[in-house]
């Protein structure tokens, strides 16, 4: 092998030299991508630091490589997350394959789009094949474009041999992360890959790259939802593939919703016969394929002067406040009403307007400011990691379009919808599912999306099934493809077979008749078979959800998530807009009934804008619930004037989340009781706790004292217990409040709590679940408060059950290994104990 020359790399900018190790970019300061420096541009065109073959040009234009006649690479990468500018800003002067000379211009970029759209200018160029060099030049300062920076001493880098053997190859999956394999999850896997001795390639269609060549993999110019493979041949292949999926499938270090799985390996969706995702919103329908695609709109940069400019947004901004308004009005319910009252909000946010008037200031039209000024602010809410703020980000792109179209003069197509439609989309935002007539509608199908999206959130209130999360091939079926949508099972079957649609339609009129037999038998008590009663209460967020609790055959409220009154706003909700409501809500309820009204459940994964909150790296283990409130006493004393204003109206009960010491019960009280003081009360509300933080629970019997009740918040409770995240996608299946060590805990609080006299309920959504009602009567539950709509189910399933059998297998649960054996117990106890030809089934 020939000894390489020595070589001179240019400086390919001009700019201020900056230490590759400030670069506030842990994948570029780390050097996982080589070594090499950062500039700060004051030029604006790229220029080639060595002579070479273009050996990768992203499509995006923002990162280039070349490769000298020794193997030499040399990567160059304009701006940080610049990636997601998708090509804005950047003009590529050259093509893949071609070979340049050293000074010769590579990409053009628009320095002040840049900087104002992306993360920043900084510009990296790295020495990604690992020759040692040193430098020509002072390491900082300024420097000028061709200028002479580093010599590259090259030793001999011996090539990878190839190893013998034959190749195995990983199932096909879906690449999660949104921009595809760029610079940054390119580098992580490419170093993942180096850490074995195996030949690693990674496929995509026909294209196949070296795994430990991050140039290689760049050059696949992978995108969102491609389908890929890893192929491995040599000694440790096995572990490799296995390594490098999971490293793949969670995102190679990039935050990513976790993509479906396609059963095939082909791209083409006709050839699909099923697409997975994950379950929005419960349920099955058998329709036809309907695609909502979201409109491209054309608009010029240039605005016809600032006065001009200014005026046709402001007009755009209150025509889309009023059409807000006529969409509120006309409303299928709360939810969506709430939904556009929030997207008015977000149009009254000055910091958006301010941004936009600034562009237009600065030349620039209406429209280009207008979208500019959302486009960057949902950029933000969604690198905060919160999934509630990236919701939040969804919301701006929808009322961005709505105001977006105004300033164009754009109308929307009113859409004809066929009978039986199931409504296909990236996205289904509320704008687009605001005009549509649900009536025809059976289902929502999407790639984008959670379960605390807005497709999912509407697609719950309409009572129809949902699936998000699925593969982006989704979007290529044919309008009219019949599809069958299991939500349950979170599967878009296409084509199915008749047998398929014969099973769903009969499942749907089972469920049908039981849930007719549920409702009209909804008003009667939830006592067991052998007499024995508990409670039915409803968990709200709304004086809406308040009053359908009470037509569903709600005994009282159990959980009032409190939360509602603050989140999605910019100050906190006045003492008399808190009042007005939880007194409507204890009026809807009456004076015989009770009502929990939870503090402040917010902090960490939900925080508010206007308690400005360090960033946290455990926001479930931080400042949350009961912590900030007492952090911030005035906000929980608000918070208790207002809630006392209401009592009388119902029984009320004031219950704090989050609680893990003694000495947090007995300040809320404290500030309780001033408050009650104040308000020239003789009588205390009762003041209760969630049991919620393993600490709790194992301390019950020194709260149970203290306290007029304990209610269990499962969710968290099976979070804390088992460690797991209760929104992880990948632990969601084990993260299951039947879980023994959840159970067991349970049983604890509620020995504790009945030996003082005190009532527990469980608020949780193990409340919710059919199955769990005779494990949680066993246990000594008194009181189960359930999502609104399954009320009437929960209260059939008591009426179905004996005490005694009840405290049998739920002690018999208590000794088992894991959620699964515990879910198959009470199963096969519900197939011995309740007669099913009586009753029809769940
Ligand atoms: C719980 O943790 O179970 C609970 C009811 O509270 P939230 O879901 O509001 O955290
Ligand atoms: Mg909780």
């Amino acid at each position: 092998m020939a000894t390489p020359q020595q070589l001179q790399l240019l400086a390919p900018l001009s700019g201020v030299l900056m230490p590759l190790d400030q670069v506030p970019d842990q994948v570029f300061s780390s050097r996982v991508i080589g070594d090499g420096l950062c500039i700060d541009p004051t030029s604006s065109t790229l220029c080639a630091p060595l002579a070479g073959v273009i050996s990768n040009v992203q499509a995006s234009g923002h990162a280039v490589s070349i490769t000298d006649d020794n193997g030499v690479q040399v990567l160059m990468h304009i701006g940080l997350d610049t990636v997601n500018l998708a090509g804005k800003g950047f003009t590529r002067l050259v093509e893949e394959g071609q070979r340049v000379e050293e000074g010769e211009a590579l990409i053009e970029f628009d320095a002040d789009y840049i900087a104002l759209n992306a993360r920043s200018l900084l510009t990296l160029m790295l020495v990604v094949s690992g020759e040692p060099f040193t430098w020509l030049a002072p390491e900082t300062g300024v420097v000028q474009n061709g200028q002479p920076l580093l010599s590259l001493n090259p030793s001999e880098v011996a090539a990878d041999e190839p190893e013998e053997g034959e190749a195995l190859f990983s199932k096909p999956l879906t690449l999660p992360n949104l921009n595809g394999l760029h610079a940054r999850p390119a580098a992580v896997f490419a170093q993942a890959a180096k850490g074995f001795s195996a030949s690693i390639c990674l496929h995509k269609q026909q294209d196949s790259a070296n795994a430990k060549s991050l140039v290689a993999i760049m050059a696949l110019q992978t995108a969102h939802g491609d389908i890929v493979q890893v192929s491995a041949a040599g000694a440790d292949a096995e572990v490799a593939i296995k390594t490098l999926v999971e490293l793949l499938a969670a995102g190679c270090g990039e935050a990513v919703t976790v993509m479906a799985e396609v059963e095939t390996v082909a791209t083409d969706a006709s050839s699909l016969k099923v697409l997975h995702g994950v379950c929005a919103s419960a349920g099955s329908a058998f329709g036809q394929v309907v695609q909502i695609a979201q409109q491209t709109l054309e608009i010029i940069e240039s605005g016809r002067g600032a006065q001009v400019e200014r005026e046709h947004l402001s007009q755009a901004l209150a025509t889309a406040v009023l059409d807000l308004q006529q969409l509120r009005d006309q409303a299928t319910g709360d939810t969506q009403a709430d939904i556009f009252k929030a997207h008015q909000e977000l149009l009254e946010d000055p910091s958006l307007l301010d941004q936009a008037l600034a562009l237009i200031d600065a030349g620039k039209s209406a429209g280009f400011a207008w979208r500019a000024a959302t486009e960057s602010t949902a950029t933000l809410f969604k690198k905060l990691g919160n999934a509630l703020l990236a919701e939040r980000a969804a919301d701006l792109a929808d009322v961005g379009q709505r105001v977006l179209k105004l300033i164009l003069g754009v109308e929307d197509q009113a859409m004809e919808l066929p009978e039986g439609a199931i409504l296909i989309a990236e996205q289904l935002t509320p704008s687009q599912t605001a005009g549509l007539d649900t009536r025809k509608v059976l289902g929502f199908a999407t790639v984008g999306g959670g379960a605390t999206s807005h497709v999912a959130i509407l697609a719950r209130a309409f009572g129809l099934p949902a699936i998000c999360g699925l593969p982006v091939q989704v979007l290529a079926l044919a309008n009219g493809t019949r599809v069958l949508l299991d939500a349950d099972q979170g599967e878009l079957q296409l084509d199915p077979e008749l047998a398929a649609i014969e099973q769903l339609q009969a499942n749907r009129q089972r469920q049908k008749k039981r849930r007719q037999y549920e409702l009209e038998n909804a008003a009667l008590a939830a006592c067991t078979r052998d007499g024995h009663h508990v409670e039915i209460t409803a968990n709200i967020a709304s004086l809406a959800e308040a009053e359908q609790a009470m037509t569903l055959g709600g005994e009282g409220v159990g959980l009032l998530r409190s939360e509602f009154l603050y989140l999605d706003r910019n100050h906190a909700p006045s003492h008399d807009e808190q009042a007005s409501t939880y007194s409507a809500i204890a009026r809807a309820l009456g004076p015989a009934r009770s009502l929990v009204v939870r503090t402040l459940d917010v902090g960490g994964d939900k925080p508010l804008a206007y308690v400005p909150m360090d960033r946290e790296t455990n926001p479930f283990l931080g400042m949350r619930g009961i912590r900030l409130c007492l952090e911030r006493p005035q906000l929980l004393r608000d918070q208790f004037k207002a809630i006392l204003s209401s009592a009388g109206l119902a029984r009320l009960h004031i219950m704090l989340p989050m609680v893990t010491q003694l000495s947090e019960l007995r300040l809320a009280r404290q500030l309780l009781e001033e408050e009650a003081l104040a308000a020239g009360l003789t009588e205390l509300p009762k003041l209760g706790i969630m049991i919620e933080v393993p600490a709790a629970a194992l301390m019950a019997d020194l709260f149970a004292p203290e306290v007029d009740f304990f209610s269990i918040g499962t969710n968290d409770l099976t979070q804390y217990t088992l460690a797991m995240d209760r929104d992880h996608p990948r632990l969601a299946s084990q993260a299951d409040s039947f879980h023994p060590s959840v159970l067991r805990l349970i049983a604890g609080t509620v020995k504790a709590a009945h030996a003082h006299g005190k009532w527990v309920g469980v608020c949780g959504a193990l409340a919710s679940e059919h199955l769990a009602v005779p494990l949680l009567l066993g246990l000594g539950v008194d009181e189960l408060s359930v999502s609104v709509p399954l009320i009437p189910a929960i209260k059939a399933a008591v009426r179905e059950v004996d005490l005694l059998d009840c405290q049998a297998i739920a002690q018999q649960v208590l000794g088992l290994e894991s959620a699964g054996q515990v879910r198959e117990a009470l199963r096969l106890h519900h197939e011995a104990t309740v007669d099913t030809s009586l009753v029809l089934e769940n």
